[in-house]
């Protein structure tokens, strides 16, 4: 009875894990936005990991790429800037 009880509670633990450098936490190995919003581990790399450059980021994805990149919002910023100009 106290066996059960024990493993259904370390299950039900939140195992929390935050980067120093980029401020982004895992949840139970999910990557979460510092807003608390799931996220994606190459985005997060492509956008703050990869330009922090630094050795103590927990982030697994980091120096990976393929993920977002501030160049593809730009890009993307850019296109539906010129589609809204042209649909004035
Ligand atoms: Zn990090």
């Amino acid at each position: 009875m106290t066996l059960v009880d024990e493993r259904e509670l370390s299950d039900l633990k939140l195992c929390r894990k935050e980067c120093s450098i980029c401020g982004a936490t895992w949840l139970n190995n999910v990557h979460h936005w510092r807003t608390g919003k799931r996220g994606s581990e190459l985005d997060l790399a492509g956008l703050v990991c990869n330009q922090i450059k630094a050795a103590e980021c927990i982030n697994t994805a980091k120096g990976r790429t393929g993920g977002d990149t501030w160049e593809k919002r730009a890009e993307f910023i850019r296109k539906f800037d010129l589609e809204s100009k042209v649909s004035e």
